[in-house]
Order: C-alpha cells, then structure tokens, then sequence
C-alpha cells in the first residue's frame, strides 16, 4: 500500500498555546485512520492542518502530489499569507473533503441541491454530471428517496449522512471526519458510524476525528492516540484494544 498522505514535523500553537509540538504519521492509500485523545489535545488542530483550514506554524503535509511546507506560508502578524503562498494551501485543501461536527448544510437548498453546489460552482462540473453522482452518493448513504427534501425535513442522522455524501461529492482523494457523530442523539450515531464503515470497505482513504473508539477499533487500519501535542502511541487497532503506553491505558479506562 502506496502512501497518500504525509505529515513530517508539524507544529502549531495559538499564542503562547503549544497544541501541536511534533506531529509524524503517513497514511496509506485507501486505509482508514483514526485519531484518539484527551479533549484539547489538538485532534481537531491536526485534522485542520491536514487541509489548511489550520495554517501549522511549522512542518510539512504532502496529499498526493500536492505539498504544503508551512514554515514557508506562516502568515504576517496580521495574519495574512502572502502571494503566492496563499495558493499552497488553497491546492491542498482541494484534496480533501470534511465533514463537520454538525453538517453545515445550505438550509433553504434541498438534498440534492446541497450535494451538485460544491462541484458545479467550485469544480465547473455539468449540472446534469453532478446530478448522476449525487444521486450515486444518496443510494450509497442510504438517502435515495430523500433527494428534494429540505435538511429540516430530516433527522439529525440523515443529515450527518447528506454532509458525508456532500463531502463525497467533490470526489476528494482522503476525507476527513472531526467527530461526525459527537452532535447526534444517540440512537442515530449506529447509522452514521455503519455509512463510514461502508465507505471504508470501499476503498476511501479516511482520518477521523472520534470519541468512539469501539467503532475506531473495529474500522481502522491505524490509530493515533494523541496527547500533550504528541503522538504517544500509534499502530494499528491493537492500540485500543491492548495498549502498550499508561497515558493510553489510562485515557480508555476513563472512557470505555
Ligand atoms: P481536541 O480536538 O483534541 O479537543 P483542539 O484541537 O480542538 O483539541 O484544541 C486544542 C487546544 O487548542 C484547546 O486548548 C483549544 O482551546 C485550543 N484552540 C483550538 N483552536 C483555537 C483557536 N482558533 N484559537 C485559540 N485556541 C485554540
């Protein structure tokens, strides 16, 4: 298995707030890895930083063919990148697709409607290509019949699932996941967390972000286990299940 993802050496503090030292991983192409870890131990940071919504003070995040060295894009002190850095991360952030704690879909556009927008506007994709391959992702997350609905019509686990197919939609090489089931009841996270295993058995390369870790451990290929804006442990679903380091062990007693 191919790398498609690299990150070497990444660091980001808000401030005085060091939330990533040194952050090293890769991740195969078409394998799933998930992100484990104390609150506020920087899995979200690091999930960002992987497609510059999160400019990283320093390291390097290559995609594919696409790299971000950050040192070099490090904006000025009011904030601003510099041109032509600003396009670094705007190409990087074209491999990958997010989906969000809560799904941020368009209100007043249906289903389908929300799922055709990112490819038809951003992409220069044909209105009718979108609309066959919006219609895939709905028979896929199970959403078929709810295409011309509105996202209010929905529940909150279908319209977890319309955010995934969105993200799906722009047919990004990895998709990144920061806590996909966090804001739903918990009768509805078993739907979401089913769509993202059957995404994973077809090939989609993934990182989440999750606090499931019975579902991180039956779905992954890798897990890091993250803490003090380090990776203390990473290896493959055994880090769950038999851990080898005490803040990893102690970190899963508190949450099994
Ligand atoms: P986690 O996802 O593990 O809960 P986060 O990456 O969300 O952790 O946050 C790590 C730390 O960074 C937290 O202490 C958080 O308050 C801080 N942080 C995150 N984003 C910002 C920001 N934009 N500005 C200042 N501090 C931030």
């Amino acid at each position: 298995m191919s790398d498609l993802v690299t990150v070497d050496h990444l660091a980001k503090a808000f401030g005085d707030h060091v939330v990533l030292k040194d952050i090293s991983f890769t991740i195969g192409e078409g394998s799933v890895t998930t992100i484990i870890g104390p609150s506020g131990s920087g899995k979200t940071t690091l999930l960002r930083s992987l497609n510059a919504l999160e400019i990283a003070d320093a390291g390097v995040v290559r995609i594919g063919d696409v790299t971000v060295d950050y040192a070099s894009v490090t904006p000025d002190r009011r904030g601003r990148l510099k041109k032509p850095a600003r396009q670094q991360p705007a190409r990087l952030r074209a491999q990958s697709g997010m989906v969000f704690q809560s799904h941020n879909l368009f209100p007043h556009k249906t289903v389908v409607e929300n799922l055709i927008e990112g490819p038809v506007v951003v992409q220069g994709i044909s209105d009718s290509d979108a609309r066959t391959t919006a219609a895939g992702l709905l028979e896929q997350v199970g959403l078929s019949e709810h295409a011309d609905k509105y996202p209010y019509q929905l529940s909150g686990g279908q319209q977890q699932r319309v955010g995934i197919a969105r993200a799906l939609a722009l047919k990004p090489r990895l998709v990144l996941f920061d806590e996909p089931t966090s804001a739903l009841d918990p009768e509805l996270v078993g739907d979401v967390l089913g769509v993202i295993k059957d995404l994973a058995a077809q090939g989609w390369t993934m990182a989440i972000v999750t606090h499931e870790v019975k579902f991180a451990q039956q779905v992954s290929d890798q897990v890091l286990f993250i803490d003090g804006g380090l990776i203390v442990e990473r290896g493959g679903p055994e880090v769950i299940a038999d851990p080898q380091q005490e803040r990893t062990r102690t970190f899963l007693q508190r949450i099994l």
